[in-house]
């Protein structure tokens, strides 16, 4: 499972997570919704040890993100660590962050060559069946700036998945796009979960959150205000908070 307990963060005396309590079971599908600056993006960046805590455990698989306890005291793990760590945790972000001066496939076998050390032409053969799966095939040796947004996503989360992550992040993965990119995304996304994938997924996208998530939770303010299932938080939401912000979305 993918475990949160009273994660916290602040940025100088700006407190951003105020303890952060959330779990994810393996296999499962997570989707956080809320507010502009309720710390989203930053739990999320804190899952894979791009930030550091100020208090509060993550665990991934049952070990802790980015620290180990030694003698009952926690301690940073090192860089190389921290890599190894990261290599399994796979994250899309909304603006699509592939290396320009590469090809698709070169973006792709990128890390798994030379992080993971895997030889070059088998890296390259699941790299064609990762772009098989997110249908682009016929794109493999397109540089990024030929394709359009809906694409280039999907080119990043086949880069994602090319390292065999135990867990997939998204971040706002379809807010970047032109409308009608959103469905092509969305529809690798389900694949993906409907393959058991275990994600924790940020979204505004109320439909999948409904139809593919197991689990939907509300953030406000740096903590989990609310969170169940698609039917409990959409049909019977219990808090005012949650009532007004999907209000407005919805
Ligand atoms: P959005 O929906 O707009 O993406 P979010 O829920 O992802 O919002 P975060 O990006 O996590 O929110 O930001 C939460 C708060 O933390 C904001 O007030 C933001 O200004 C602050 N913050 C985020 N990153 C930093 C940083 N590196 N330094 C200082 N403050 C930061
Ligand atoms: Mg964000």
């Amino acid at each position: 499972a993918v475990v949160a307990c009273g994660v916290r963060k602040s940025y100088g005396i700006h407190e951003v997570l105020k303890g952060v309590d959330l779990t994810v079971d393996y296999g499962k599908v997570c989707s956080i919704l809320g507010p502009s600056g309720s710390g989203k993006s930053t739990f999320l960046r804190c899952m894979n040890h791009l930030e550091r805590l100020n208090g509060g455990i993550l665990q991934v698989g049952g070990a802790m993100v980015g620290y180990r306890q030694h003698n009952g005291k926690l301690y940073e793990m090192r860089k190389s660590e921290v890599a190894r760590q990261r290599a399994d945790i796979g994250m899309v972000f909304q603006s699509f962050n592939l290396f320009p001066h590469m090809t698709v496939l070169q973006n792709i076998i990128e890390a798994p060559v030379n992080v993971r050390r895997i030889p070059k032409r088998e890296a390259v053969g699941y790299a064609m069946e990762l772009l098989s799966k997110v249908g682009l095939s016929a794109k493999a040796q397109a540089y990024p700036r030929t394709l359009s947004g809906g694409q280039q996503q999907r080119v990043a989360i086949a880069r994602a998945l090319a390292m065999k992550p135990k867990l997939m992040l998204f971040d706002e993965p379809t807010s970047a796009l032109d409308p009608e990119l959103v469905g092509e995304v969305l529809s690798v996304m389900r694949a993906l979960a409907a393959d058991g994938m275990t994600m924790i997924v940020v979204t505004h996208e109320l439909g999948f959150a409904r139809e593919v998530c197991d689990k939907v939770v509300f953030m406000d303010g740096g903590v989990v205000v609310e969170e169940g299932s698609p039917e409990e938080l959409f049909n019977n939401t219990r808090t005012a908070r949650a009532k007004s912000f999907l209000g407005k979305v919805l």
